[in-house]
């Protein structure tokens, strides 16, 4: 049985990234950047001053006083005509370029104009003591013509949009949104505005991947729900296969009506894996289905990546943000794919007990000594209720044995961190 580490690796190995297309820059958010992008401007492009006041030569400022001769006016998008002499000053306007022969700015509140002809005014500055530079962003300072400012592979979030259209990229390569089905399995299941029967339970989990793929950056496409019968599910995959990731819940472990694996191999959907070292979430399934006319390369494309997630709606969420969020964001080209964890000081004992690594709800806080973690009360794979309590969940790795209080732990959050693109 591979591991959690060996089943994403041999997921990455096999999921491929969409072919790189050109989107309108506002349509971008939540998308990666395919591209490394260079910068083709200086920002700011010219020396720009940071306040409303006095453009000066910060020599003339002799203890925070002088008094100057008036010779312009700037406001923000007008250049100015004059260069600022010795005894000389302009008036300048937040974002206004600054003169040549000023070095700094004065703020207005420090200032008195004084009354002149409107030929000669004068100003009396009373500041604290200035230098070269004060309140003057220098051309270039947060970013220089020429340089990276965003790798391939960054998810373009609302200031990375704002900062390619500093640069004037309004099309930006990018991947598109998987579009990404979900088949619930299961002769219990009812559909949510039902009540359900004697031994029948609302397929709940549908509700929970949809809302899993939007979080993630995908595109769902709920499927509705599959019996236990062949005929009927295999049915309901060959629909399911023409999404680009085909979700299916439930049917995959060793009971008398799990028929899922098999009827994916009855249609030609090649296993990757089945079974992983993980709890909850033990029985997940992965495959490839090529469609029978692939010719080029470009047809990666058209490939379905196949999930047969556990029933137990734990088990499903674990194993979504394990391994299907990991997969969504590798056909996206979002870097990193993988789950990345943060580390934690537990709050509390934890007694551990498995012979497989453990996903265990928790909730991640911080305090004065740092991030901290505190393990919910949890009844297990099908104990979905706890999870509602926590916002991460912490990796206890295979063994009994118990977690003291202050041991430092690794976390995975489950807080929105990729953006939600709908359309
Ligand atoms: P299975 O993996 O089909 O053996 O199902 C394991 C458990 O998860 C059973 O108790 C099912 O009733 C439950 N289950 C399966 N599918 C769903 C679903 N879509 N929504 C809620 N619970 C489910
Ligand atoms: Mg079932």
């Amino acid at each position: 049985m591979l591991t959690v580490h060996e089943a994403l690796i041999a997921l990455l190995v096999e999921v491929r990234p969409f072919a790189v297309e050109t989107h309108p820059l506002a349509e971008t958010h939540g998308l990666a950047l395919a591209k490394d992008i260079v910068s083709n401007t200086d920002s700011p492009p010219f020396d720009k001053a940071l306040m409303d006041g006095y453009a000066v030569r910060a020599a003339d400022i002799m203890n925070g006083r002088a008094t100057l001769t008036v010779i312009e006016e700037v406001t923000a998008g007008h250049v100015p005509q004059k260069p600022v002499g010795p005894g000389e000053t302009t008036q300048i306007m937040t974002g206004a370029v600054i003169p040549d022969g000023a070095d700094a700015v004065t703020p207005i509140e420090d200032s008195e104009l004084e009354d002149g002809s409107a030929w000669s005014k004068t100003v009396k500055i009373a500041t604290r003591q200035i230098e070269s530079g004060t309140n003057i962003i220098h051309r270039g300072t947060s970013m220089k013509r020429g340089e990276q400012v965003l790798p391939a592979g960054r998810l373009l979030r609302p200031q990375e949009l704002g900062t390619l259209a500093e640069m004037g990229q309004h099309m930006i390569a990018v991947r598109r949104q998987p579009r990404i089905g979900v088949l619930a399995t299961g002769d219990e299941l009812v559909p949510i505005f039902e009540t359900p029967g004697p031994g029948q339970i609302r397929n709940s989990n549908e509700t929970m991947l949809v809302a899993q793929i939007r979080r993630s950056g995908g595109e769902p496409v709920p499927l509705g729900i599959a019996h236990d019968e062949r005929n009927h599910l295999r049915e309901r995959i060959l629909a399911g296969l023409e999404c680009d990731v085909l979700l299916l819940c439930g049917g995959v472990s060793a009971g008398k009506l799990d028929l899922v694996p098999s009827e994916l191999e009855a249609v030609g959907v090649r296993q990757v894996f089945h079974k992983v070292q993980v709890k909850p979430g033990k029985p997940i399934w992965f495959g490839v289905f090529e469609p029978s006319d692939t010719e080029s390369a470009a047809d990666f494309d058209r490939r379905c990546y196949v999930f047969g997630l556990p029933g137990n709606p734990v088990s499903s969420m674990v194993c979504f943000e394990l391994f299907v969020r990991t997969a969504i964001r590798q056909l996206m080209g979002i870097e990193p794919s993988q789950p990345a964890p943060v580390r934690a000081r537990l709050t509390k004992d934890h007694v551990a007990r498995g012979n497989r690594p453990t996903y265990y709800p928790a909730y991640l806080d911080w305090n004065e000594s740092g991030p901290v973690v505190t393990p919910v009360k949890w009844h297990g794979s099908s104990d979905l209720r706890a999870t509602v309590e926590a916002n991460a969940m912490v990796l206890f790795q295979a063994g009994d044995q118990i977690h003291q209080a202050g041991e430092i732990i690794e976390v995975f959050r489950w807080e929105v961190d990729t953006a939600t693109y709908t359309n």
